[in-house]
């Protein structure tokens, strides 16, 4: 699967894992103007799919809800937190839910130019992310 996605530059700070592991790997080194396409494995991204989350509930766990379709998203509470949740089938009584990340199991793909390289302020380091374009505002 591609991402056709073509955003504005991301600025992130490099090292303390804000981005997918894999993407950071790929830039280690990297300086302005070098362009590289990079292939996230699953393990390396959102993770494998995992059928355990997997679940059929009662429709009467959506109350409330008239018409439930697949691909509906739904937060579910849970033990540990509410998670989000997609609908992929409906039957006359039960639900089946999906509580797999959107993009696990999936391999990614990235067409990355590195449009800038700078020095990360003290601030930056101290708060964990990036002042100014492409990052935090505050
Ligand atoms: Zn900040």
């Amino acid at each position: 699967m591609r991402q056709p996605l073509r955003g504005d530059p991301l600025a992130y700070l490099h090292g303390p894992g804000k981005i997918i592991p894999g993407v950071e790997t790929a830039l280690e080194g990297k300086v302005e103007g070098d362009t590289l396409q990079v292939s996230i494995e699953p393990e390396q991204g959102y993770g494998v799919r995992d059928e355990r989350l997997v679940q059929v509930v009662p429709r009467s766990a959506f109350k409330g809800v008239e018409s439930i379709e697949p691909g509906m998203r739904f937060q579910a509470q849970g033990p540990e937190g509410s998670r989000s949740v997609v609908v992929t089938e409906v039957a006359t009584d039960v639900v089946t839910i999906d509580a797999n990340h959107p993009l696990a199991g999936v391999t990614l793909h990235f067409d990355v130019e590195v449009s800038g390289i700078r020095e990360a302020t003290e601030e930056e380091l101290a708060h964990g992310h990036v002042h100014g374009p492409g990052g935090h505002h505050h």
